[in-house]
């Protein structure tokens, strides 16, 4: 493998036939075409069509095409923002006229075939629509070869049927397109002055750019040359494509590694920041994506290393293994949804935390000043709170915390208390469970007395008890919550109620502006951490504060109606439940129901 060629370390996809330069051997069976239209099938599997909005759409797609078919250097040429005429030349592996003539076919592509090739999926394309929403909508001129000197040349107009011909032109293709939307003068309107949309071509040819710099770059608009970029290492390619004037001695390449997944992450120190986060980016598998989780997690990653207000430059390249990816959810692909996120956000931030740690631990040597970076645990992974508070706890509560995370299909990181010190109140051997009652409540037999429960209501005065006792365990967040109060009161409000949130079991942290929820109650699930802050809008009563905060993180991680809570949790939270010293709701509602032997029947009428 030559130093230029692409890493695809996940790559399953079937090898194509080689086509390489100067071949002599090539037989009837190499140029049998290779794309294929998709079945019916597979094709309604695949999210919406491209959408070829404007011009900067249409060029993406080109270039990953272009990136797709191996090309070394890929060329673009604009007019009128590319309106008027967009040219994208790579020397990639070319079609030959078979290929050509159905590149532009609908669902046509040579990338999937099946429905399991999605989950392997290594090419930036699979949807084999591109060229065809472009076809459909400006005229096309498509030059190819597999080989130099046989080339063949493919021209289409909206509404028409194509005309292929033979041509001249060396291994690679060359695609033209002109006047997109011409004939629609309804997306014309939308597109802006070409000088806009030259603009945000360019800046699609600059995530590309940025994600392989093995491969060489041009752009030229109206005849000037905008970029050229050379193969480079990636740090120069980044620098290069995105921040020519910064010292490239202020930047390092780390790596991250974990299960599914390995990163790139170009890492500037905290020496260069910007105002805003516009060069904090994330790529994946060879495409800029806007996914919040990581990007969240590199501005953390830098939190204390930087003052307020700034941001850091840092790039993050991830190749995912594709059957833990799917980009199928957006049409632009501008969105994935990963099923290792959690693992590739600890990771990045560990990287970037041991090299930002150890370059403050050269600083600190050579000056003799401390680095903010040591006020900061270096893995801030959800960190287990310490043994000694989980002793304390009643096994009931654990077993009724486990019973509702099971129910709600979460793993639960808690381990359970060593010992039951026996909160249940008179003879547990009058109580007998009877089972689930319309997903709503836990009926049992108390005694004499048949119980009906409500489930979530009773989960929920326990919760709400535990944490009023001041005996809720807080969790630190693997990536803090961030927040701007929306009002001077409202940040005045929350720096004055702090301290009784700590006592709740959310520590709030200052950081410039914001406001950051490092650790919130372990019984919430992660994905209600936030809520919080709906409450905090609201400003209650300061006398109430410490109720409400109760009652909004007992309701949120309380089990709901519908859970499904196996023999022992049920059991658990019924024995907790008769414990309580008030058998109400944080709201005031009775929590269950209880029919003595004698109403029951008096309702059917017996004699007694
Ligand atoms: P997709 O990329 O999703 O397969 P496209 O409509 O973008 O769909 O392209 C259709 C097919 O045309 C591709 O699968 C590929 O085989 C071929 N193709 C398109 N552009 C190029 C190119 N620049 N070089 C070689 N083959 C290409
Ligand atoms: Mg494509």
């Amino acid at each position: 493998m030559g130093p230029l060629r692409k890493e695809r370390p996940f790559s399953s996809r079937p090898p194509r036939p080689v086509t390489g330069i100067g071949s002599a051997v090539y037989t009837v069976a190499m140029s049998a075409p290779r794309i294929r239209v998709l079945d019916p099938q597979t094709a309604k599997r695949i999210a919406a069509g491209e959408v070829i909005d404007r011009p900067a759409a249409a060029l993406r797609e080109l270039l990953d095409n272009a990136i797709d078919a191996g090309a070394r250097h890929i060329a673009v040429e604009l007019d009128g923002g590319g309106a008027e005429r967009l040219r994208v030349v790579d020397d990639g592996s070319g079609m030959g006229r078979e290929d050509l003539a159905l590149s532009i076919m609908p669902h046509a592509t040579s990338k999937i075939s099946t429905l399991d090739d999605l989950l392997r999926l290594s090419t930036l394309g699979f949807r084999g629509e591109a060229l065809a929403s472009i076809a459909a909508v400006a005229s096309v001129e498509l030059i190819s070869a597999e080989r130099d000197d046989e080339a063949w040349r493919l021209v289409s107009e909206p509404g028409h049927q194509p005309v292929i011909g033979p041509a001249r032109g060396s291994r690679g293709t060359a695609i033209t397109i002109r006047n997109l939307f011409a004939s629609f003068p309804a997306r014309r309107k939308f597109l802006k002055s070409a000088a806009a949309e030259a603009t945000a071509c360019r800046a699609a040819f600059v995530d590309k750019a940025v994600a392989w710099p093995e491969v060489g770059f041009s752009l030229r608009s109206g005849g000037a040359s905008l970029v050229a970029l050379r193969p480079a290492t990636r740090v120069e390619r980044v620098l290069a494509a995105l921040a020519p004037d910064q010292p490239r001695e202020l930047f390092r390449e780390l790596l991250a590694q974990g299960s599914g997944f390995r990163a790139r992450i170009v890492a500037g120190l905290p020496a260069v920041y910007r105002g805003d986060r516009r060069l904090v980016q994330v790529f994946i598998n060879g495409r800029r994506v806007q996914e919040y989780g990581i990007a969240q997690a590199l501005e953390y990653a830098y939190r204390g290393a930087l003052p307020g207000g700034a941001w850091p430059l840092v790039w993050a390249f991830i190749e995912v293994d594709p059957e833990q990816a799917d980009f199928n959810i957006h049409p632009a692909k501008k969105e994935v949804r990963l099923k290792n996120l959690d693992d590739i956000r600890a990771g990045v931030i560990r990287a970037i935390r041991d090299y930002l740690g150890s370059q403050a631990r050269h600083l600190e040597a050579a000056t003799g000043h401390m680095s903010p970076m040591f006020d900061m645990p270096v893995d801030p992974g959800r960190q287990r709170p310490p043994e000694a508070t989980w002793a304390a706890e009643k096994a009931t509560w654990s077993a009724i915390a486990d019973a509702a995370a099971r129910a709600r299909n979460e793993p639960r990181p808690a381990p359970r208390a060593a010992s039951d010190s026996g909160t249940a109140a008179g003879d547990a051997s009058r109580l007998r469970y009877l089972g689930q009652a319309l997903g709503v409540f836990l009926a049992f037999e108390d005694g004499d007395e048949l119980v009906l429960m409500d489930q979530h209501a009773a989960h929920e005065r326990v919760l709400y008890d535990q944490i009023m006792a001041g005996a809720v365990v807080s969790q630190d967040l693997l990536v803090p919550v961030v927040y701007d109060a929306e009002s001077e009161d409202e940040d005045a409000y929350i720096a004055a109620h702090a301290g009784s949130l700590a006592a709740a079991g959310y520590r709030l942290v200052r950081e410039g502006r914001s406001w950051l929820l490092e650790a919130a109650p372990a019984m919430l699930p992660e994905s209600m951490t936030g809520s919080i802050f709906q409450l905090l809008r609201s400003m209650p009563d300061p006398a109430e504060l410490l109720r409400e905060t109760a009652a909004q993180s007992a309701c949120k991680a309380a089990i709901k109606d519908g859970d499904a809570l196996d023999a022992a949790g049920a059991m658990a939270l019924i024995r907790a439940a008769l414990a309580l010293p008030e058998q109400r709701c944080p709201h005031g509602r009775p929590i269950w129901l209880r029919l003595g032997r004698d109403d029951l029947f008096r309702a059917v009428r017996r004699i007694v």
